[in-house]
């Protein structure tokens, strides 16, 4: 404890004899040795004074008549010293006194006279009773010492406490307020002490029987009762959330104690968090988990009234190319204007989101008319459809948005935005700059998707895909340089569906890097197979998405399987199109970097139908050019097409690329790129994607001379 605590004094027990003559001082010493005391004696007043401030006395035996300071003075003086003011005198005489004088000697101090001679027997009663009472004294003076600094520390305690505190009687009126509740309300403590409790409750609302209440029904059973979540009022008129704990103090004091905690920094940030996760930290509008929650919400209280609701989605048209050009700084700055652009446009009530990427969507309620959403769509076009001027370069930027109605078009959050999407999706294939209401043959397509959609996770669950294997061949010789792995899937035992319709699928609800995965697996374990049947090291290409191309894991990936099947990495081919190499072109520049230090050879597939220039392709670090199997198909026929394929093959030559050309599904193809110096060709002329125990069998150097063409056989 911080306070002393109480010794008893019993140990030295000292007596001071004061008297002028020395062969009294023997006498007494002599007549009141012997005792559990010790007796000290003095000849004089100066003496005695001096004594007194050296030693611990208990009592003083003090003559009266002394030469220079007698004995009513050195009492005087004795009480005037806060040290002494309390050490019990006895006044020793030789003559007998006046009432006056002995008036004097009490009024000095004195607590008795003896007369001599006295009865030493008579003394030493005296002395005990005196000693005992004065040892009562000292006790009665430490305990009230350690009292009050117990008193003090206690209330530092609750003066220094950060939580509000409060004594509540039984009556529910508060006894005692600390500083720091009075604080809390804006108020000081005297203000706060003999009012109710429930007056200062803004919630929860106690009854109006204090007996009623949760506060008194607790401490009555002895309880400690909590209020996670309690309102107060403050002297300013407004609340402070709290949380309260209201404990039964022991049962004589008849009150509890209550503690009141400030939650308000808690609950701002708490607010603040619900916010951020709602709000894009961009636009300030609405994010997607926003948008969904006010749907939800304007779902759940529609109008019965007749008034209909639409959702639009709006895409920007060109965003991409200002941010790819300008730089992202840029892009946040056109996104920051297209959602002021969008408040402007729209009613107070309406609700406006952001939904990544180059993606808004607008909820707009109670339309009298459906027509009314084309009406905010074609404005909201004409605003946005502009040239914008960004860091003084003039860009356009323009909107295809979908429009869709409840309930018409869904019922839920996700329909009516599936629907809305897939609006704006037809949108954009209509040319772009338009808007596209959802339509019953729209809706039609969104079931068949869905279904598919249901159809390829349970394939990815029971592992229901399989791999083709596309032989590439060197031209000049005809050896075998490998294979491109072809995905399958055969859409309950109903034949095979298109890649190009399913591959789409996978890519949007990013179910392929899934795919992709087991694809990677499965085709690099067969790839350790080829090497003993074929007696050399094959080349397998895979298909990468760009949702593959892009994720981070795939150089661990990749990596893991080239360990776990002893590959070397150059027989590991990754093809990617134009698009994916073109969507953050320096994460294609790192990624590609990575792929070359690990050794995995890098191809762009399709090469020439997109719209990568041509400045791109020096920074890239990449193996091998595919030519698209469309330029291929009409290069002898047409001479733009075959001006295409021989600038790819130059090219290729000029960079140091493998040039594979796709699709040759005739002789006559075949030499002309011999002719032209490609390298490498696929296609159905030597054979399509092959099973595996057609790949087993096939040759590792194909003769030319045997070849059939396709359909000619
Ligand atoms: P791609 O990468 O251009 O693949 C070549 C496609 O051309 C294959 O179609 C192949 O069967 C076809 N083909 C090969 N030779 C000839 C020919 O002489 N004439 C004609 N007309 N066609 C030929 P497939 O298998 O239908 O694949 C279509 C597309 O699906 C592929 O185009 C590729 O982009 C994608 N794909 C296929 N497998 C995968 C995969 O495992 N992962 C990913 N991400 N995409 C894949
Ligand atoms: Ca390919
Ligand atoms: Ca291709």
């Amino acid at each position: 404890m911080p306070w002393p605590q109480a010794k008893e004094q019993s140990e030295a027990r000292t007596l001071l004899v004061v008297d002028d003559r020395e062969a009294n001082l023997v006498a007494m010493e002599a007549l009141l040795g012997d005792e559990d005391w010790t007796v000290h004696t003095v000849n004089s007043g100066e003496a005695a004074l001096q004594a007194l401030l050296d030693l611990d006395v208990e009592l003083v035996l003090l003559d009266v008549q002394m030469p220079g300071m007698d004995g009513f003075e050195v009492a005087r003086l004795m009480r005037g010293n806060p040290h002494t003011r309390y050490t019990p005198i006895i006044f020793v005489s030789a003559i007998a006194h006046t009432r006056e004088s002995v008036l004097r000697g009490y009024a000095t101090g004195a607590v008795d006279f003896v007369l001599k001679p006295f009865d030493p027997q008579v003394l030493k009663l005296k002395i005990n009773t005196l000693l005992s009472h004065e040892h009562n004294r000292r006790n009665l003076q430490l305990l009230s010492q350690q009292l009050d600094s117990a008193r003090a520390f206690n209330a530092s305690v609750l003066n220094n406490a950060a939580e509000g505190i409060l004594v509540v009687g039984e009556d529910g009126y508060i006894n005692f307020a600390n500083p720091a509740i009075a604080r809390m309300l804006h108020t000081d403590v005297e203000h706060l002490q003999g009012t109710a409790l429930a007056d200062h409750l803004a919630s929860p609302q106690l009854p109006d029987a204090w007996r009623d209440s949760d506060f008194y029904k607790h401490w009555r059973n002895g309880e400690t009762y909590r209020l996670h979540e309690a309102q107060l009022n403050t002297a300013r008129g407004g609340t402070l959330p709290v949380a309260l704990s209201a404990s039964p103090l022991p049962r004589q004091q008849r009150s509890m104690v209550v503690i009141a905690l400030d939650m308000s920094v808690v609950r701002n940030l708490h607010v603040q968090l619900e916010t951020q996760a709602v709000t894009d930290s961009l636009t300030g509008l609405l994010n997607r988990r926003g948008f969904h929650q006010a749907l939800d919400s304007a779902l759940a209280r529609v109008d019965r009234n007749g008034k209909r609701m639409a959702i639009l989605y709006i895409d920007l048209d060109g965003f991409k190319r200002i941010n790819d050009s300008l730089g992202h700084d840029a892009g946040d700055e056109i996104l920051c204007r297209v959602a002021r652009l969008l408040e402007t446009c729209m009613r107070p009530y309406d609700i406006i989101a952001r939904m990544g990427g180059d993606e808004f969507t607008a909820l707009l309620d109670s339309l009298d008319h459906p027509e009314d959403a084309a009406r905010v769509a074609e404005k909201l076009i004409e605003l946005i459809s502009v040239r914008h001027t960004v860091d003084g370069t003039e860009v356009t930027l323009g909107a295809s948005i979908g429009i869709a109605h409840f309930p018409d078009c869904g019922q839920s959050v996700e329909e009516l935005l599936r629907s809305a999407d897939m609006a704006m999706y037809e949108a954009k294939r209509a040319g772009r700059q338009q808007y596209r209401f959802f339509s019953k043959e729209m809706n039609g397509r969104a079931h068949a998707r869905l279904m598919m959609e249901e159809n390829l996770r349970s394939t990815i669950d029971r592992n229901g895909f399989d791999l083709v294997y596309q032989p590439q061949i060197m031209l000049e010789t005809g050896e075998l340089r490998g294979f491109e792995a072809l995905l399958r899937w055969d859409f309950k035992g109903r034949g095979e569906v298109e890649p190009n319709v399913f591959i789409p699928l996978l890519e949007e609800t990013r179910l392929i890097d899934r795919v992709g995965q087991w694809a990677l697996r499965e085709g690099m374990a067969q790839c350790r197979e080829w090497r003993d049947s074929f007696g050399k090291d094959l080349v397998l290409s895979f298909n990468v998405s760009p949702v593959q191309f892009g994720r981070a894991g795939l150089l661990d990936d990749l990596r893991r399987l080239l360990d776990e099947f002893q590959l070397d990495p150059h027989q590991l081919e990754l093809e990617v199109t134009e698009g994916a190499l073109m969507q953050d072109l320096q994460q294609s520049c790192d990624q590609l970097r990575r792929l070359r230090e690990l050794g995995v050879r890098v191809a762009v597939d399709d090469f020439g139908t997109g719209y990568s220039s041509l400045a791109y392709l020096r920074h890239f670090e990449l193996d091998t050019l595919k030519i698209d199997r469309l330029f291929i198909a009409n290069m002898l026929d047409s001479p733009r097409d075959a001006a295409v394929v021989s600038t790819i093959i130059d090219l290729g030559r000029n960079l140091e690329l493998e040039v594979i050309a796709e699709g040759v599904e005739t002789v006559a193809q075949r030499d002309w790129l011999v002719a032209h110096g490609c390298q490498v060709m696929q296609g159905f002329l030597v054979a399509p994607g092959l099973t595996l125990e057609e790949t087993q069998n096939f040759p590792s150097q194909v003769d030319w001379l045997q070849l059939d063409e396709v359909g000619s056989s």
